[in-house]
């Protein structure tokens, strides 16, 4: 066990069921490790079919009385979980750091962006009105939105607490109660829901929690007849997998998956606030993120120059323990994770040019640790220009005119995000529209806005979620009309 562990680590993190904590109905656990010591600190319940059916059914029974809720008593509810997560940040920064490798202060961060989930969508739900239409004097149609039923709520490792935050607020604001099934690496930051929750006057049933292994726990969620709706965020291969095991039930999905990200900077970018805004953008949390620029492509007059800065500044990057609050880049999640992310830095080491690190930093011995990795001269058909690494690892790559940088940020399956760099802003706008992703940043890193859609094309994807973008989802909308005046139907089968 690492001498970090936080104040109050839990030995068993255990289901959250119909407002109790359960074990799984044959009593298998898991062993749950930190990334520093790769050594056991907990035992997770392991849920199967009998724990999910469980949960589905904690979630039906509260389905009722949660979705009659008005509007203001569930924004009440929300804004008081809001609270519960800002009174709990320090507490929740150390599990989450302890538990995923994040360094502590992103970590905080973290925390205070899933209190704001709860209080954004508090706001939302207040101001969710029915749509009207009239035409005429002759009729009257309107919307009505419902609550989809019981949403399945399928979360990655990276950031856990944040993410599972983004699918319960907007979830909860519609209506819906849930079953959320949280990444078997981390599930450490997830047992403090059930306080939080509680304290908040979430009624038993309302949220469920069943820990457990994907293709066990996750696959029966997402066969369970039912549950309508699935909002998973993962990888690309699972999020295939999900879609078809859902066709059977034609589930309603938002698929939020990997990515693969450029980062266009043009020879005449700020150059200081470009190559501050790629290395934060690849190297905060861990480069575990989903929207990390994590193919840089230079205009070839500034290539040289912004590579080797680019690889100065990585060089210069804190590794460290994920607790010490000095440190920008800590752990990786997990020493199968490391494994990965070590085989595409040999992989690179054929297909690009190592510019800066690619070992792990001879200060730290122990733990899943990879100094910020640079390849420069990386060509499109590289494995590391196509493939996500889920790590502090960059691949760079030259451009010579506008049309190339498009066809080359365009050159993946992927197309979750991507960030323009240039002082001619009608150029930037037309990067920014002809770039195949479902976000773009112009001179910018990755700031969010609540309110705007969220999400991937092509493999990075299917659906948005964000702002009333999220109530479409978890509600069904139904549209009722009415006859104001005299109805005069074509007359079928003769006079009257
Ligand atoms: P993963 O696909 O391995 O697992 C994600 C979740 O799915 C876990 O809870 C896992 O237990 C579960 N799962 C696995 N198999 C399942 C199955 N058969 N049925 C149901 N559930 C199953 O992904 P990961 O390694 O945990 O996360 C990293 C990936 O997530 C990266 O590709 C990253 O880009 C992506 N991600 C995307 C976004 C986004 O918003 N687009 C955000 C964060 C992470």
């Amino acid at each position: 066990m690492s001498p970090t562990c936080p104040d109050g680590l839990p030995r068993a993190i255990r289901h959250w069921i119909g407002g109790a904590a359960a074990d799984s109905a044959d009593g298998c656990t898991f062993e749950v490790t930190d990334p520093v010591s790769n050594t056991p600190y907990a035992h997770a319940a392991a849920g199967g079919r009998p724990d999910v059916d469980r949960a589905v059914a904690a979630a039906r029974s509260a389905f009722p009385a949660w979705s009659a809720l008005g509007n203001r008593a569930r924004a009440t509810v929300l804004t008081r979980i809001a609270d519960g997560i800002e009174a709990r940040e320090e507490r929740l920064a150390a599990f989450e750091s302890y538990d995923s490798g994040l360094p502590i202060t992103q970590a905080r961060g973290q925390a205070r962006r899933a209190a704001e989930n709860f209080r954004y969508f508090a706001d939302v739900v207040v101001a969710l009105g029915e749509e009207a239409f009239r035409q005429g004097q002759e009729q009257f149609s309107y919307v009505v939105r419902t609550p989809i039923g019981v949403a399945g709520l399928i979360t990655p490792w990276n950031t856990p607490f944040m993410l599972e935050s983004w699918k319960l607020a907007p979830a909860l604001a519609s209506g819906c109660t849930l079953v959320l099934k949280p990444a078997e690496w981390t599930p450490l930051s997830a047992s403090l829901w059930p306080e939080i929750l509680t304290e908040a006057g979430v009624p038993a049933g309302v949220v469920n929690i069943v820990h457990g292994i994907g293709e066990e726990a996750g696959q029966a969620l997402v066969d369970h007849p039912d549950v309508p709706l699935i909002s998973f965020t993962g990888s690309t291969d699972t999020g295939r997998h999900i879609a078809r095991s859902s066709a059977q039930h034609l589930k309603t999905l938002s698929m939020e998956l990997g990515g693969k990200s450029p980062v266009v900077v043009f020879a005449d970018a700020d150059l200081e606030t470009a190559l501050d805004s790629v290395v934060f953008g690849v190297f905060s949390l861990n480069g575990e993120r989903c929207t990390a620029g994590s193919r840089v492509l230079v205009e070839r007059p500034l290539y040289e120059e912004f590579s080797r800065r680019l690889a100065e500044r990585a060089k210069r990057v804190t590794v460290g323990p994920p607790s010490d609050p000095a440190t920008e880049v800590g752990a990786l999640v997990h020493p199968e994770h490391y494994a990965r992310v070590l085989d595409y830095v040999d992989i690179g080491r054929k297909e690009g040019r190592l510019v800066a690190g690619g070992t792990r930093p001879a200060h730290l011995p122990e733990g899943n640790y990879l100094q910020p990795t640079v390849f420069a001269d990386v060509p499109p058909d590289a494995r590391i220009f196509q493939e996500e690494i889920f790590g502090p690892v960059v691949a760079v790559a030259p451009f010579d005119n506008e049309s190339e940088a498009v066809e080359l940020a365009n050159a993946t399956q992927y197309g979750l995000a991507a960030y323009v760099w240039t002082s001619d802003l009608r150029r930037g706008h037309r990067v920014a529209h002809a770039v195949e992703s479902g976000m773009v940043w112009i001179n910018s890193h990755n700031v969010r806005d609540l309110r705007t859609p969220f999400g991937g094309v092509k493999a990075s994807g299917v659906g948005r979620e964000g702002g009333a973008h999220s109530v479409d989802f978890y509600t069904e909308s139904k549209i009722v009309h009415v006859a104001l005046g005299e109805v005069r139907t074509p007359r079928f089968g003769g006079k009257r």
